[in-house]
């Protein structure tokens, strides 16, 4: 019910105030939460804007203290901030984490993500909120409240994997920045920044590894009639750790001359899959037109037609076969 929902919202704004007392204001989390965000590069500023904070080791500090101010334990479960364990017993689901909230675009809070403070890779590096009634990953975009406004006024949005890549921009002067965090682009996401502007940049991490399946997500962006330019970095760079190393200026030049049309893009990556192998290329083709057939405007279909042909030296009449196929299997 609405009601419940209120209840939910008013607890997670309550431990986003908690997880923020407890990194300013503790010797545990100065010393242990503030410190490393400091090590990061954030300046105090940033930290406030994102309202980050730490969540201590104790068992359950957290549900305790939360309890105490009154709130119940029926919002502190369904939040997924507490654990009540077979036995009974209350466990705090952060504990020993640097907390990010997650924000609505309207700027109440929904969720958070936690991240550990090593790089210990037997532990999950982030663990975040489970899904409620409030919050619903695959409707969210992390940092989109913090961005609206930047979005409209440049009429661009970038999108990026992480948390601390949003963070990371905004500190050298970028703030039309979101996060999928680390979840598959979805339709409902896509929309969020559909009604702030028509362009969307996607800035991969520079890790060859999830390349081709991000690519594929892209489509889904296409298909909602938005103009989408990509942008790499050099390898073992994320836009976080690129930024730090790069002043504004450099980082603004760098995303200006990098920023490729998603359609020339990957009419390029494809043929340099596909080399010299033409049976390779046959397949390459048909994702090729895929994602042309996803672009609603024919006008646009038909430029990049003439594009693809180009980069792919292949005819634009097998190009356009392979375009009417498409469209005549989904009908
Ligand atoms: P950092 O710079 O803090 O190491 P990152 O943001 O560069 O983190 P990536 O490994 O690039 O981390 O992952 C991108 C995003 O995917 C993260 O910001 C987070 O939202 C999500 N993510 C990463 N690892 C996990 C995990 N183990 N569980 C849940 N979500 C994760
Ligand atoms: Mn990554
Ligand atoms: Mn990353
Ligand atoms: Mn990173």
């Amino acid at each position: 019910t609405a009601d419940a929902r209120e209840s939910m919202y008013l607890v997670s704004e309550f431990a986003q105030r908690y997880f923020q007392d407890v990194l300013h204001n503790t010797e545990e989390g100065k010393a242990i939460g503030y410190s490393y965000f400091k090590e990061r590069g954030f300046t105090s500023d940033t930290i406030k804007k994102f309202g980050l904070g730490y969540s201590p080791e104790g068992y359950e500090v957290f549900s305790k203290e939360a309890l105490g101010k009154g709130y119940q334990l029926e919002f502190l479960e369904s939040t997924g901030l507490t654990i009540v364990r077979e036995d009974g017993r209350m466990a705090d689901r952060f504990r020993g984490r640097v907390m990010f909230p997650i924000h609505s675009m309207s700027g109440r809070v929904l969720g958070f993500g936690g991240r550990i403070l090593t790089n210990d890779k037997k532990v999950a590096k982030y663990l975040n909120s489970p899904e409620s009634d409030i919050y619903h990953k695959s409707k969210v975009l992390y940092g989109i409240f913090q961005a609206k406004q930047a979005i409209a006024k440049h009429d661009n949005c970038y999108l990026v994997e992480g948390y601390t890549d949003v963070i990371q921009f905004n500190q050298a002067g970028i703030e039309n920045v979101v996060a999928s965090s680390g979840t598959a682009l979805t339709p409902d996401q896509i929309r969020l920044v559909n009604r702030l502007t028509k362009n969307i940049t996607v800035l991969f991490d520079g890790d060859a590894a999830g390349l081709r399946a991000s690519v594929r997500g892209i489509d889904l962006i296409l298909e909602e009639g938005m103009n989408v330019k990509v942008c790499t970095f050099p390898d073992g760079d994320d836009p976080d750790s690129f930024a730090r190393k790069n002043t504004h200026e450099s980082l603004v030049a760098y995303l200006e001359s990098n920023a490729k049309d998603f359609i020339r893009f990957k009419a390029s990556l494809l043929m340099e899959e596909a080399a010299n192998d033409p049976v390779k290329k046959a397949g390459l083709i048909r994702d090729m037109v895929t994602s042309i057939s996803k672009i609603p405007d024919r006008i646009q279909r038909e430029i990049y037609v003439q594009e693809t042909s180009r980069i792919m030296d292949i005819s634009e009449d097998i190009l356009q076969n392979t375009l009417a196929q498409i469209f005549q299997k989904d009908i």
